[in-house]
């Protein structure tokens, strides 16, 4: 018997969902390690491979993972071998389905291609529909009188009316779970177009009603054993380094929702650590670290030394936001708190935080990001709200209540068009999100995403955290100067700038989600969403466009907006002056044409020493700045070190280097890492 599930993803314009396949392995070895037959598996990744497959042979089963960023396209596969071949059962499952009976049955309605959806856990449902099919000959109508016996399971019966499974179970012991990693089902993913990621426990304590994880099927965290995640790691650690070093990439996946709060992820660390000292890999853990256990957290990154991103995501401070969206749980105070202490080992601190939640103004908006910046988070990312499926914020009574506005966008990046079957499909991916609500205005969303692209070009990624350090040095609040900054209209060139990013906001947006999809499922807008011209994830874009095209105007509005908060706060002094000038001088070398290689280096002549700036021996208020003045001026050379000009070829040579990938790259790596040094010449 061979069963296939394809987990697609979008390739044309860059690999949208670049994460190795292993939670659909994982159901397939589950599935393979619990029957008693024969059983051939496979899956697939890439929409091409996926055709090729079935030109050389034909599975009996196939399965689809629904996602928010491949519905549409796993929808249009599923008809395609539907209507070919009306004989294989099709199984999809994912996160991205209703949780109200109603909205499913509408769903299996509108897909009658879909014979059976597994929804929550996968592998019970999976393994109980596969074990019947088998047994009843891949006879749908008689694998569906079994449903009681299933988990997860739901379908509709000839008649169209709903069957679903009378046990929502979840698997007790993940820790009996095999791994497709040690069981070598993934190793031809092993190429460097895609991530390797492990989950370690699953589940969340939390209930945060926008999230698909809040809801109380998900509250116990199963874990899975310490020597499981260690094999992986250690498994997944040598592939990585058999691939030569031109096709290396250095980051490492973990899906568990609150890393760094139990006891096993210090173990964890402990041995990615290990990794780092004999492999020097992985150079980045992306996770979510825990919202609570603040002491375990920072132990668990220290460890890694800075690899991870702690995330303090607190989506808003406000509380009466916290308690609309049942947040309430998690202590806001300690998740700030965080993010000093986690200085002091210089890793990345990271928060979250997403505009237009139930009852959010733009006050309230502000606030929340005021108190982030000036609690010393070095990166910020401000979401807007996402009405996804399987979410008790986009129930009937949420919508009632809030009175929620939206409207419909392209998601960047998912959208293509391939040959299949001897057809070719056209598809895209839609999302909804919240751009009004009782207590928010269409003006101030706008109003919001303004300052966000103002946090994301010059407060993330310490593109200029030696100003904000000074400023911090003065009791002063660096948000205020950031909000100069969005006050300030005296560069043109960045009001344009401003403008573009407004503008492409407003215009991204859709009310009717039917006629959007009718747009972007057409071939030759789907050519124009892949060039660029439509459909970019606009944050990233447009900080792509501000360190490389637009880093001069960056600076200077930083300078003139610099000046006017410092007399405004009485800071002002011709030494504080010429530092800054310095500080902006400093930061233009080494981040100016970032992705440009053939720009060997620049020279120029300091008079402060700015590398000072920001380490802890001046963070005392009395410190003067005559004391990082060199005694004659020192001229510094500013260059790519080879790892960085290696590191940053690998990743142009994966992406390409129009601004849509510069955007990609942008998400994808710790930009600070491709700042060039700054070698003092003596
Ligand atoms: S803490 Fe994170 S994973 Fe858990 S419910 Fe909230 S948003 Fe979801």
């Amino acid at each position: 018997m061979k069963v296939w599930i394809a987990d697609l993803t979008y390739t044309q314009q860059v690999i949208s969902n670049d994460i190795f396949p292993a939670a659909q392995s994982g159901i397939l070895e589950y599935t393979k390690q619990n029957v008693d037959f024969e059983i051939e598996t496979e899956v697939f990744k890439f929409p091409p491979e996926f055709d090729a497959a079935f030109q050389r042979d034909k599975p009996d089963i196939v399965g689809f993972s629904n996602y928010i960023w491949n519905c549409n396209l796993s929808l249009k596969y599923a008809e395609a071998i539907k209507r070919k071949f009306p004989e294989i059962p099709i199984i999809m499952g994912g996160p991205n389905f209703p949780i109200e009976v109603s909205e499913q049955k509408q769903f299996l309605s509108e897909n009658k291609f879909i014979d059976f959806y597994v929804f929550k856990e996968g592998e019970l449902g999976w393994l109980n529909l596969i074990k019947a099919l088998y047994e009843t000959n891949f006879d749908k109508n008689a694998t569906l009188k079994r449903i009681d016996e299933f988990s997860n399971t739901v379908a509709l019966d000839e008649d169209c009316k709903i069957k679903i499974s009378n046990n929502m179970n979840r698997l007790t012991d993940v820790s009996q779970l095999p791994s497709p990693y040690l069981n070598g089902a993934l190793d031809k993913f092993f190429d460097s177009k895609l991530l390797p990621i492990i989950q370690t426990n699953r589940g969340c304590p939390f209930t945060c009603t926008f999230c698909t994880e809040g809801q109380s099927y998900w509250t116990k965290v199963r874990k899975k054993t310490r020597d499981m995640v260690q094999n992986e790691i250690e498994y997944i650690t040598k592939k990585i380094v058999e691939l030569p070093d031109d096709k290396r990439r250095y980051d490492f996946y973990i899906a568990d929702s609150n890393f760094g709060m139990f006891l096993e992820d210090i173990d964890t660390c402990m041995h990615l650590a290990k990794m780092q000292t004999e492999y020097d890999y992985p150079k980045y853990v992306n996770v979510t670290t825990g919202k609570n256990k603040r002491e375990r957290v920072l132990e668990a990154a220290r460890l890694v030394k800075g690899a991870i991103k702690i995330t303090g995501s607190v989506q808003s401070l406000d509380e009466e936001v916290l308690e609309a969206i049942k947040r309430k749980n998690i202590s806001a105070d300690k998740l700030l708190s965080i993010a000093k202490e986690a200085q002091s080992f210089d890793s990345n601190v990271m928060s979250e935080v997403i505009l237009g939640l139930p009852t959010d103004t733009r006050e309230k908006h502000f606030d929340t990001l005021k108190k982030l910046v000036d609690s010393s988070f070095n990166f910020i990312v401000m979401y807007q709200l996402m009405m996804l499926p399987g979410t008790e914020m986009n129930n009937k009574d949420a919508w009632d209540e809030f009175k929620f506005d939206t409207r419909h966008r392209v998601l960047p990046r998912c959208f293509g068009y391939y040959d299949f079957l001897g057809e070719e499909i056209v598809s895209s991916e839609l999302e909804e999100i919240a751009v009004a609500n009782s207590t928010l205005s269409f003006q101030d969303y706008l109003d919001c995403r303004k300052m966000n692209f103002i946090i994301s070009i010059f407060y993330n990624d310490g593109i200029f955290e030696e100003i904000i350090k000074l400023i911090e040095n003065n009791n002063l609040s660096a948000f205020e100067w950031l909000k100069t900054i969005y006050e300030n209209d005296t560069v043109k060139e960045f009001n344009d700038l401003v403008e573009q990013f407004l503008d492409e906001t407003n215009d991204e947006l859709w009310e009717s989600k039917e006629d959007l999809y009718e747009f972007a499922t057409k071939k030759e807008n789907v050519e124009k969403y892949i060039d660029g011209e439509y459909g970019n994830n606009l944050m990233l874009k447009y900080k792509a466009l501000s360190i490389t095209q637009y880093f001069d105007a960056i600076c200077e509005i930083a300078m003139s907006s610099f000046d006017s908060f410092s007399r405004q706060n009485k800071i002002y002094n011709s030494t504080i002056s010429d530092v800054v000038k310095e500080i902006i001088k400093f930061k233009h070398y080494k981040i100016s044409n970032i992705f440009d290689l053939k720009c060997k280096q620049y020279e120029d002549i300091f008079e402060y020493d700015i590398s000072r700036i920001k380490i802890s021996d001046i963070k005392d208020e009395s410190f003067d700045l005559n004391e990082i003045k060199f005694k004659e001026p020192i001229p510094y050379v500013f260059l790519h070190s080879p790892k960085q000009s290696t590191m940053i070829d690998n990743y142009l040579n994966l992406f390409g280097d129009n601004i849509n990938s510069l955007a990609k790259i942008v998400s994808r790596v710790h930009l600070k890492q491709f700042f060039r040094e700054a070698i003092k010449k003596v």
